[in-house]
């Protein structure tokens, strides 16, 4: 038999949009809860761990940039330490004609890096809530309204939770896809919300892990442009100090079939030498065969307005990097979403928190 259970605010999604506007809200001293889909934090913060214990290799989000004062700030409040992104050093061009050295790093802009991975900002995050406010492994199946006492009911397998409010932190393409809404939203909002790419959701990111970061004593700096791929640019992901020492590079997904690995190595060693084509370690991180970050088909359209309207009767707000109206995609823009749909749900008028009480119904 289940137990009653309601909040104030439940968060869809533990990326990085999630937890900020989870964060917000303990932090106004409302009871939210956090429901995950996955068996971990972080989204498309993804880091794994290396033989050093405060290093990681990411395999999604890995730089920030002058002016992101959210992810500084967040990384410096946490003890987050931040790191240089390597620059020095030429670059190397692969065209079908073979390969070529141009002088200086024609691939990377100046920009920072956290040395125990970007994950580490969702880790952080998540250990401020309180204990128990993070539910992983729930994906939420549906939304509907919740009957004649107002407020929402979220249904995972595990049951169906009622709330004043929800926080959509899940890309919107993804949420119309998996969740179901019980056709709450106006058809321009289902319109766009289908066709918001998911940002970076159909890369393949490739780690290649070295003992040293060889291709620096050659006055390399590890960036490459690629005309034949199968990366298509590569960067240095080398930690602070070159350790751990990493090549990254990006493919698309349907360049990942069999003897991809091999393809990826060999190119590896015609750009940087013949220590390339044979790493510790290859990781490769396809966004776009993970069910809980790409949706089947997406396209493109504009005018992300249109998820700062109320819906659900003001009972629903968007968050996730692809809401945004300005700069969508960064982890910046993720943690302003999330505070932006919190502080949408702080200023909502007056709700039923003090007197709601709900039943758990098993929900199939
Ligand atoms: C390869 C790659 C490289 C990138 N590089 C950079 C970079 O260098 N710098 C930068 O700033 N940004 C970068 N990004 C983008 C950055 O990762 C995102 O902007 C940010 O992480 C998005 O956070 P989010 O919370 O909006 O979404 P997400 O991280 O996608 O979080 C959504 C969460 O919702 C969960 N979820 C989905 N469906 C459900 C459901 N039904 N029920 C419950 N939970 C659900 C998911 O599991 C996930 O945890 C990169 C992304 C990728 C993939």
């Amino acid at each position: 038999m289940s137990h009653p259970e309601s909040h104030d605010v439940i968060v869809i999604g533990a990326g990085a949009s999630g937890l900020a506007a989870a964060t917000a809200l303990h932090a106004a001293g409302r009871d939210v809860i956090v429901l995950e889909a996955r068996d971990r934090v972080g989204g498309r913060l993804l880091s794994v761990p290396t033989a050093h214990p405060e290093r990681a290799l990411d395999l999604g989000a890995t730089w920030f940039w002058d002016g992101e004062e959210r992810v500084r700030t967040l990384a410096a409040g946490r003890g987050i330490a931040t790191f240089d992104q390597h620059l020095a050093g030429d670059t190397m061009l692969q065209e079908v004609t073979g390969t070529r050295r141009l002088t200086g790093n024609l691939v990377d802009a100046p920009s920072r890096r956290f040395a125990t991975g970007a994950q580490s900002l969702a880790i952080a995050l998540a250990a401020g809530l309180p204990t128990g406010a993070l539910r992983l492994g729930r994906p939420v199946t549906a939304v509907r309204p919740g009957g004649q006492g107002g407020g929402l009911d979220v249904l995972t397998r595990a049951g169906t939770l009622h709330t004043e409010h929800v926080v959509l932190a899940v890309p919107p393409a993804l949420a119309l896809e998996r969740i179901d809404f019980h056709d709450a939203f106006p058809a321009d909002l289902v319109r766009l919300g289908r066709s918001t790419p998911v940002w970076m959701g159909a890369a393949v990111k490739v780690v290649a892990h070295y003992p040293t970061p060889f291709w620096r004593q050659d006055g390399l700096a590890g960036a490459a442009f690629s005309r034949t791929g199968p990366l298509q640019e590569i960067h240095d992901m080398s930690g602070p100090g070159g350790e751990p020492a990493a090549l990254f590079g990006f493919a698309h997904a349907r360049t990942v079939r069999p003897g991809f690995e091999h393809a990826v190595t060999a190119q590896l060693a015609r750009l940087f030498g013949p220590a390339a084509g044979s790493p510790a370690a290859l990781h490769v991180q396809d966004w776009s065969a993970e069910r809980w970050t790409a949706p089947s088909t997406v396209q493109h359209l504009a005018d992300h307005s249109l998820y700062q309207r109320l819906a659900l009767n003001g009972s629903l707000h968007w968050a996730s990097t692809e809401t945004a109206t300005d700069h969508a995609g960064h982890i910046e823009v993720a943690l302003a979403s999330g505070e932006r749909a919190a502080r949408a749900v702080l200023q909502a008028p007056a709700d039923v928190n003090d007197t709601a009480q709900d039943v758990i119904a098993p929900s199939r």
